[in-house]
């Protein structure tokens, strides 16, 4: 059984801040002491750059580097660490295959499919590719129940249907779509669509396996899976990256020069310019060994019933809260966002704060969800594996002091 209690003692921030209650993981989540000591061991015994120097410090960084490539590729059951990009996080990921598959395939007329619930860096480089060339973007909604409407996917799914870009896991309501089935159902319609999983509240939180899955390409972000900020990551199938051009040009990612042309390195150099967040990605790996030594399955199970205590005990003490999205935990990550009748989240995210309790207010960058909801805003409060029943207790007791104090 997964503690809490001895897992907060493996993250420095808690003996710096005594007392916080930390429940923003979604935005980021803390980092444990062997990711921060990685990072140190770096900067301090061979910090060199990578591919370049033939002198030990560079050889070591590079063979450090490459090993967390390898080591992500087995976290998510990938056939090869070939098909694993480092990119900058989630958002990068997602604008990389924008701009390097959607520029490629996407012609007037054409259309990509969404889904309503997305954060924006799984909706704006999609629509704003269509704006550029003239095609249409198709947003699947929630049906009566709140969830995504898969039941009527030929609304929105048809030949002209290139793209499907859906999230795993949303950041707002928490709940998982079922990828799986979704996959093999849209590929009945349409069996040459490319699949695109954002899945940057998934892997963190859930054993992902893409092979499983039958997606093409998955993003997510080292910083929400206690690694280093600075790092993304995209997967995709080798035979789709390798029919990719880049994304962005420069040094590392070619094999030859001339003055009139030029020739790339294979997946996933091609796709990594420029001097990379050598440290950051060296550092995630611990995060992996983490995760994978207190049990994704553990960690999810872990948060769902948190949630489900939280959600028991908001609908037990506020009448005038309402909790966003479907009700029952067992179909949700540790993500529980919420509104009160008059009180602006900004408010309540404020009276918490001064509790040291860290909740987010506002859209959540998924301003689509919130205006389908008709919500300017709402306060939002996660949880992942350092939290504690104690921290439901303190959120409680801090929503009925804002009732206090607003009301
Ligand atoms: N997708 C989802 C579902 C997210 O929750 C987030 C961040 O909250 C992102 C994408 C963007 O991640 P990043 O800020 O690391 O680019």
């Amino acid at each position: 059984m997964l503690n809490p209690d001895a897992i907060k003692k493996d993250f420095p921030i808690f003996q710096n801040i005594p007392g916080l209650v930390y429940l923003d993981s979604t935005a980021t989540s803390l980092k444990p002491k062997s990711v921060i000591k990685k990072l140190r061991e770096y900067y301090e015994t061979y910090s060199a750059n990578i591919y370049r120097g033939i002198y030990h410090l560079s050889e070591r960084a590079t063979e450090e580097y490459e090993k967390t490539r390898e080591i992500i590729a087995e976290f998510i059951h990938a056939k090869s660490s070939d098909e694993i990009i480092f990119t900058r996080n989630t958002s990068e990921s997602l604008n990389l295959l924008s701009y390097s598959l959607g520029e490629q395939i996407i012609k007037k007329g054409d259309e990509i499919a969404t889904t309503i619930m997305e954060h924006h860096s799984n909706f704006v480089p999609w629509q704003q590719l269509l704006i550029k060339k003239g095609g249409k973007l198709s947003v699947i909604k929630l049906d009566t129940e709140g969830e995504l409407d898969v039941e009527n996917l030929e609304k929105y799914i048809s030949k002209k249907t290139k793209i499907l870009c859906l999230t795993y896991v949303s950041n707002v309501l928490g709940m998982a779509n079922d990828i799986k089935q979704i996959i093999k159902n849209v590929k009945k319609i349409n069996p040459s669509i490319i699949t695109i999983v954002d899945a940057a509240q998934a892997v963190p939180h859930r054993k992902v396996d893409v092979q499983d899955l039958g997606c093409d390409f998955l993003a997510f972000s080292s910083h929400k899976m206690l690694g280093p900020t600075g790092v993304g990551v995209v997967w995709g199938r080798k035979e789709l990256l390798d029919a990719m051009p880049p994304f962005l040009y420069g040094g590392e990612m070619i094999s030859e020069v001339h003055v009139r042309n030029t020739k790339f390195k294979d997946a996933p150099h091609k796709f990594e310019a420029g001097t990379p967040p050598i440290a950051e990605v060296i550092a995630l790996k611990e995060a992996v060994f983490y995760l994978k030594k207190v049990g994704l399955k553990e960690i999810e199970n872990h948060e769902r019933k948190l949630v489900a205590y939280a959600i028991k005990r908001l609908g037990q003490e506020f009448k005038n809260l309402h909790v966003i999205g479907p009700k029952n935990a067992e179909n949700k990550g540790g993500i529980l966002s919420f509104h009160f009748d008059r009180y602006h989240p900004h408010d309540v995210a404020q009276i918490l704060s001064e509790k040291n309790i860290c909740v987010r207010a506002g859209n959540h960058c998924a301003m689509p969800l919130h205006e389908e909801l008709n919500l300017l805003a709402t306060v939002r409060a996660s949880f992942y594996l350092y939290n504690t029943v104690s921290d439901v207790d303190a959120l409680i007791a801090g929503l009925h002091d804002v009732c206090r104090i607003l009301k």
